[in-house]
């Protein structure tokens, strides 16, 4: 007996996988829920506000309207059943949504959001490699002027050591390679904003050597999943991550019982209707089953969100915006916009 591969690759996945096995396995195939958590609920309220930001004309865009973003993003969360089950009493609940009023507050100080205009908010790219489904969301694409890429991740954890950011733009050169591969054209800039305390810009660069070794790195990890499925061999890998891992009840390595989590395990959730995707016109290559997508979040590892197939738009893109299927200056055939 085989386990069933997962339908797709997202950074997030990746690195859990890269970090523990075992915990890829109970997240990405068994599918086992994760228990909300408090900083990852609260970087989804931060993306939401700079989304909503976003999709405002730029001399809109000031720290009064983010505010106002802000509060439009608290009432949607009011009601979330994730952030219910966060079960935070009122005092708790407003330190929650001060901190978050922080982070959109230095925003500002990173970036003068009314000089430039994204193409893609929250955007979700796609694309085969092989028989391999690469799926992640863009906080936001810009376009420069002169037709230009760059890819912007916010981040609402700590910024990382100096020797741990190149590992933690590792994501930032996935999305990169996604707009290649979609767009026939490198991003000439990845950023990581960090709102956190001590605000930051991590920046990098992709060139063809970057590019070129996250590919292989996600196809060796994609060959080490298919190996893992086959002998049903995911082992844990105890570290620090363990005291934010979801599966500590389940995994040997905390005398948890695996059996209890395979009678756990869900099916798939299905897509649903309200996410913008850009996919690769993806040819004859087999693709997984199931379109499964993956959340932003904060540092942590993360749970999965729906997908749908809204093409991308010709101005900011947001959920609600209207869509063009064509990305103006920027050479991009028409096609590679539309599934
Ligand atoms: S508790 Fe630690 S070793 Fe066990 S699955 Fe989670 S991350 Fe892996």
């Amino acid at each position: 007996m085989t386990l069933p591969l997962p339908t797709s690759l997202s950074p997030s996945k990746v690195s859990t996988f890269t970090d523990c096995a075992l915990a890829f396995r109970f997240s990405a195939i068994d599918k086992l829920p994760e228990a909300p958590s408090v900083p990852a609920m609260k970087g989804s309220l931060v993306h939401r506000a700079l989304e909503l930001l976003f999709v405002r004309p730029p001399a809109e865009r000031t720290p009064l309207e983010a505010r106002s973003c802000l509060a439009i993003a608290v009432d949607e969360f009011a009601t979330d059943p994730q952030f219910l089950a966060l079960g935070l009493d009122g005092a708790a609940q407003q330190a929650f949504i001060d901190d978050a009023a922080k982070m959109v507050e230095r925003y500002f100080l990173l970036e003068d959001p009314t000089a430039f205009d994204p193409i893609g908010i929250e955007l979700l790219l796609s694309t085969s490699v092989d028989d391999l489904l690469l799926r992640g969301i863009i906080d936001r694409l810009d376009l420069t002027p002169d037709g230009e890429l760059i890819v912007t991740d916010y981040k609402t954890g700590r910024p990382p050591a100096e020797r741990q950011e190149a590992s933690k733009l590792g994501g930032v050169h996935f999305y990169s390679l996604l707009c290649e591969r979609l767009f026939g054209k490198r991003p000439v800039k990845v950023q990581l904003l960090y709102l956190g305390t001590n605000p930051q810009i991590i920046t990098a660069v992709p060139s063809e050597q970057s590019t070129r070794a996250l590919e292989r790195k996600v196809t060796a990890i994609w060959s080490a999943v298919k190996r893992a499925c086959d002998s049903e061999d995911f082992r844990p890998k105890p570290s620090a991550l363990c005291s934010w891992c979801s599966f500590q009840s389940f995994c040997p390595a905390f005398g948890g019982d695996l059996p209890t989590a395979v009678e756990l395990r869900t099916p798939l959730a299905a897509p649903a209707a309200d996410t913008p995707v850009v996919d690769a016109p993806v040819a004859d290559t087999p693709v997984a089953d199931t379109p499964v997508a993956d959340t932003p979040a904060a540092d942590t590892p993360v749970a999965d969100t729906p997908v749908a197939d809204a093409p991308v738009a010709d101005a900011p893109v947001g959920g609600e915006l209207p869509v063009s299927g064509e990305l103006p200056s920027t050479g991009v055939p028409p096609t590679a916009m539309m599934e």
